[in-house]
């Protein structure tokens, strides 16, 4: 009872704060209240978005596979504390779990995963304590809470349950009233800001003042990330030199952190804020970037050769970071970094069947083994695709890329209509225009073909905007609507108003022109649309160890059984001349090696020098290469759909255009 008078006292007092601010805003869901800066796009609940065709398959996978049955067998799940259990883990492993799983769950409409969530969310609503904190009594950080209320209000929005905004209400209240608990030497002082992505959902729906100023006071109080990122602090040249590795070079903190000027400026209106999310991104791809959008952090920054490791976590954190950025401002840039992130490296550090993952992946990855490798920290077994290969966290923590990528895929307007922020088989179910519920159903094959087709489904006609992202790479896109056909700008969101009537379609096409990237020693990468290509590798699978008597849990060593060590003979500047395209309908296991959706066929010549080196691919020989071997027929895959690959590609002297930086 007393929470409810709580946040009925809450709303009446912001519809005061509200009213001295007139702007055009959606009528239909939370937006952002003052005085925090209006967002481009809305959230739309968990569940408004649903996959389908290969996308719906790709969920299905991950929901046969490790996400629908690790807390059945996994002792820092299947004993948590987070149920009440003893003996488990009491910190991060279950909200980390949750928070793809609750997702997947409601996305995919699956009763069975369902079921599984009501229990942890039931004991975590009811370990509200007094004082506020919730959580089992064991665990003293705050760090895990962060996670748990990111799954608190994804379980919300899902189902409406009544209970959650009152748990957050005390929570914040707590943090209020406690001292400023953020220190630089731990997770919940250097994650700290990703309590302001559960304050602006917490305040959005009750305005209460606090919550922002709660908010406020942990970015004044934690990690400095605004600074950091205007002056960025490890440069290849710093990084040659050596670091002491600690906090503020760990890849997964700044995974997470790219998001936090973003966060800051939505409370600073302060457009240096916003300069520093720009910086930051700019200064990774610089010193540490790596092929498909991602850097290099193994665990630590490790800068640009295709043998540095990504670890997984960073991979998805970096994923709702975008997510939260495109939602706030609007940029291209950002789906179009999303998608590549989601395609490529969020797959290819997965088995296709979602049973066994990576800690590290490698752009170039030729081999892995139980084995040293020139990781900045990381051990033996990272590279390994197992259940938790070298330490547990992206176990934990890897489940929210698809279903949350998936929750994205579409937001609502201030004009009272929909945007298509990144694409992928979809059905969209929201309010629009005065308030009438619009289905839009999105057929397509991409990112493994260019056509998409959006079927809208209404009671009646309607008037509303539809935002259609055209991406940056997306010369030459066309649009049709109702018989004209138009032809909108690369990097824009193309918008389309009009009276839509029951069963109108638009039809956009997205040329899937073939390019490539300059990358590290001058190698070249071959990209088309958001997916990157890699070589074709013969993979033989070596079992390591089983961890279940019934289900498929191992850890699998993977070698090599065909040659890796190719230059291409390519026409950089025009690809298209040296590279023949194939396509066909993925597979009901999307990323398996043998049913790739898109296959390259382009010519190389082997590099005899080019072998293993410490486990790994060798330095890449540096751009332009000679070599006297006859030309070999080389096939190149999605990244996605393999597990060994060449993907930064020496290219061969006899090329075109050779060295033509981009
Ligand atoms: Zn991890």
């Amino acid at each position: 009872m007393k929470h409810l008078e709580l946040v009925v006292a809450c709303i009446a007092g912001l519809t005061f704060a509200s009213n001295h601010v007139i702007r055009a805003e959606n009528k239909h869901y939370p937006v952002n209240r003052p005085p925090l800066a209006q967002s481009k796009f809305v959230d739309l609940p968990l569940g408004a978005v649903k996959p389908r065709g290969w996308l719906k398959d790709q969920l299905t996978v991950q929901a046969n596979g490790l996400t629908g049955h690790l807390d059945e067998f996994w002792p820092s799940l299947a004993k948590t504390a987070w149920k009440g259990m003893e003996g488990g883990e009491a910190w991060e492993r279950g909200p980390y779990y949750l928070d793809g799983l609750v997702p997947l769950a409601y996305v995919l409409d699956d009763a069975r995963l369902k079921e599984k969530v009501k229990p942890w969310i039931e004991w975590m609503l009811a370990s509200g304590q007094p004082n506020g904190w919730f959580g089992p009594a064991k665990n003293k950080d705050r760090w895990p809470l962060a996670v748990a209320m990111k799954v608190l209000t994804q379980y919300c929005e899902a189902t409406n349950d009544a209970r959650v905004i009152p748990l957050l209400t005390n929570y914040f209240a707590y943090l209020k009233n406690a001292p400023p608990d953020w220190p630089d030497k731990d997770w919940r002082g250097m994650r700290a800001m990703e309590n302001a992505v559960s304050a602006f959902w917490l305040y959005n729906r009750t305005g209460d003042p606090d919550i922002v100023k709660v908010s406020e006071s942990i970015q004044i109080s934690s990690f400095k990330w605004i600074s950091y990122f205007l002056n960025f602090p490890y440069t290849t040249e710093v990084i040659r030199k050596g670091i002491k590795y600690g906090h503020p070079s760990h890849v997964v903190n700044i995974a997470m952190a790219v998001k936090y000027p973003g966060l800051a400026y939505v409370q600073s209106h302060d457009e240096n804020h916003k300069k520093a999310v720009y910086q930051g991104i700019q200064s990774l791809d610089e010193h540490h970037g790596q092929v498909g959008g991602r850097f290099a952090g193994d665990e630590h920054l490790s800068g640009r050769r295709p043998t540095q490791g990504t670890e997984l976590c960073a991979v998805v954190e970096y994923m709702f970071s975008l997510e939260n950025l495109a939602k706030q401002f609007g940029d291209v840039a950002f789906s179009d970094r999303l998608e590549m992130l989601a395609y490529n490296a969020n797959p290819g550090a997965c088995t296709a069947d979602y049973w066994a993952h990576q800690y590290d992946q490698q752009a170039n990855q030729v081999l892995c083994t139980v084995a040293k490798r020139k990781w900045s920290t990381n051990g033996d077994t990272s590279n390994l695709y197992g259940l938790e290969p070298n330490y547990g966290c992206c176990t934990s923590n890897m489940h929210q890329g698809w279903p949350k990528f998936v929750s994205h895929l579409w937001m609502a307007t201030h004009d009272q209509g929909l945007a298509a922020v990144a694409y992928g088989p979809s059905e969209v179910k929201a309010k629009v225009a005065d308030g009438i519920e619009a289905t839009i159903t999105e057929e397509t094959e991409y990112p493994f073909d260019g056509a998409i087709r959006f079927t809208i489904t209404l009671s009646r006609t309607a008037t509303f905007p539809l935002h259609l992202r055209i991406p940056r790479w997306a010369d030459g896109a066309q649009l049709k609507v109702g018989g004209k056909s138009i032809s909108p700008t690369a990097g824009t969101f193309a918008v389309v108003e009009r009276e839509w009537k029951p069963g109108d379609l638009v039809e956009l096409y997205l040329p899937m022109k073939l390019r490539t990237e300059t990358r590290y020693n001058n190698a070249a990468a071959i990209v088309r649309g958001p997916l990157v290509f890699s070589l074709k590798i013969g993979e033989q699978y070596k079992k390591v160890k089983s961890y279940h008597d019934t289900l498929p849990v191992a850890d699998w060593e993977i070698y090599p059984t065909t040659p890796w060590n190719y230059g291409l003979i390519l026409d950089r500047a025009n690809p298209e001349k040296s590279i023949a395209v194939t396509t066909r309908k993925p597979g009901k296991v999307p990323f398996a090696q043998a049913d790739a959706a898109v296959v390259l066929k382009v010519k190389g010549k082997a590099i005899a020098d080019w072998g293993i080196v410490d486990n790994s691919a060798g330095e890449t020989p540096v751009s332009p290469i000679a070599s006297n071997q006859p030309a070999a027929d080389l096939e190149l895959i999605p990244y996605g759909n393999t597990r060994l690959r060449i993907t930064e590609f020496p290219v061969s002297e006899t090329s075109a255009s050779q060295g033509k930086k981009k």
